[in-house]
């Protein structure tokens, strides 16, 4: 790790195309800011019970910066020197910056997310009906984010319903205080969808071909504009049938890419070509 190194740590991480997309955003930008051209992106494999151990080592070896990926974002979140105002509502971090003496942290999936919607749907999320699918930690993120940015009106649907309830019961302070109505539905207790909505797929369901929707197909939206998380595989059942509702469709690899560009502008400090690293990540697919 001679130079200046940054990673991303996670279990597993084998499949991931962080590598990819930062080391082709490092040589471009290395062109414009010489210093950076020591800079090099790796991935490990921690697992969880070792993650608390492993950072200070990663300090110690001189690293600038960290991703964290499953299932380490909620696990270093009480153990970092300095939290991001934008991160502490979220409870868990995806970004960690070297500081002399330790870490901060910074929590970038929001910001992906809303750059990937508004670039891929062309569609904003201020004001509209926001329907998310999930309650796990990348769902926590995009609701936090669907307030701060001013969403209509937020419906999150999940299975689990006490996991539902203690996220909403957490972001329900928030939503009182920018009057924004907050839903919290079973999957089964879906009556109808408003018509036109933003819906986000913030469950893993659709990793596997012949995963089932997130919720019956019967109540699907109209017309709806749906942004997938998952990106691997391109397209899921949800994208399909969203599709053939009239609606408009995104998988989530936008949504990696544009976290990724606003972890490297923190460590860099510079203007992250997310172009560039869109590119990486398609290559990276393919
Ligand atoms: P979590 O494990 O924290 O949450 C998983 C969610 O999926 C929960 O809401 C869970 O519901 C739901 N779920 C899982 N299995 C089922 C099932 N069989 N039936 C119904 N619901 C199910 O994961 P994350 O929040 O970290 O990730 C969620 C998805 O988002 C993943 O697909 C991940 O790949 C993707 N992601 C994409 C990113 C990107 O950059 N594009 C970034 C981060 C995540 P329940 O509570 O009922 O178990």
């Amino acid at each position: 790790f001679q130079g200046t190194s940054l990673a991303v740590l996670g279990q597993p991480v084998r499949h991931s195309i962080s590598p990819q997309m930062h080391n082709a955003a490092l040589a471009e930008l290395a062109a414009k800011h010489p210093q950076l051209s020591a800079w090099k992106y790796f991935r490990f494999e921690i697992a969880p019970e070792q993650l608390l151990e492993s950072l200070p080592l990663f300090h110690a070896k001189g690293f600038q910066g960290l991703n964290l990926t499953v299932p380490h974002k909620e696990i270093a979140f009480p153990a970092v020197s300095q939290i991001d105002p934008e991160a502490q509502p979220i409870g868990a971090v995806n970004t960690l910056r070297r500081l002399d003496d330790g870490w901060a942290g910074y929590n970038t999936d929001g910001y992906g997310l809303a750059q990937g919607i508004e670039r891929e749907l062309q569609r904003e999320i201020q004001n509209s009906d926001l329907v998310l699918l999930g309650a796990g930690g990348a769902a926590r993120a995009a609701a936090i984010q669907a307030l701060q940015s001013r969403c209509q009106s937020l419906t999150i649907v999940n299975r689990n319903q006490e996991r539902l309830g203690k996220l909403v019961s957490e972001l329900q302070p928030i939503a009182a205080a920018a009057n924004i109505p907050l839903h919290p539905l079973s999957p089964q207790d879906i009556d109808t969808l408003p018509a036109g909505c933003l819906l986000v797929n913030a469950t893993s369901l659709g990793l596997k071909q012949d995963d089932p929707t997130p919720i019956p197909e019967d109540k699907l939206p109209l017309n709806a504009c749906c942004y997938d998380m998952i990106y691997n595989p391109p397209t899921t059942r949800l994208m399909n049938l969203v599709s053939q509702n009239g609606g408009i469709v995104a998988n989530g690899l936008s949504m990696l890419v544009h976290q990724g560009a606003k972890s490297l502008s923190i460590w860099t400090e510079t203007d992250a070509p997310a172009e560039t690293m869109q590119k990486a990540a398609e290559q990276a697919m393919a």
